[in-house]
């Protein structure tokens, strides 16, 4: 039943706003691939994925497969050694206490 979860065990789970945010890479300054990935492997929302181009430095770009989703942690650019990916915000979304709810059962 839809509201079965947040009626009853979360009840005190409310609506709240979370920043999206757009992520610029720059393949020429990045290492990515075997020597790297950390941006990939320190996303907590999956957004970027290895690249299949590599760049003229023989190293594999990460590319973005989810933008939308990025909620401007930051991580990415925190462990990019190479300066090769920023983040900025660039609004704001609602996240329904629905929707917290029921992330909270699949986790
Ligand atoms: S962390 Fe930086 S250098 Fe490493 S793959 Fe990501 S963008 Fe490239
Ligand atoms: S800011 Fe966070 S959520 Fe957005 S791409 Fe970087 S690591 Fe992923």
């Amino acid at each position: 039943m839809k509201n079965e979860v947040s009626s009853s065990r979360y009840w005190n789970i409310k609506d709240c706003t979370i920043p999206i945010g757009k992520v610029t890479i720059l393949p020429s300054y990045c290492k990515g691939g075997d020597d790297c990935d950390d941006c990939i492997r320190f996303c907590p929302e999956n957004v970027l994925e290895r690249g299949t181009e590599p760049n003229e430095r023989g190293y594999f770009p990460p590319i973005i497969v989810e933008e939308g989703k990025c909620t401007v942690c930051v991580r990415c650019q925190l462990y990019c050694s190479e300066n090769a990916i920023f983040v900025q915000k660039t609004g704001e979304r609602i996240v329904t206490a629905e929707e917290v709810s029921l992330a909270r059962e699949e986790n």
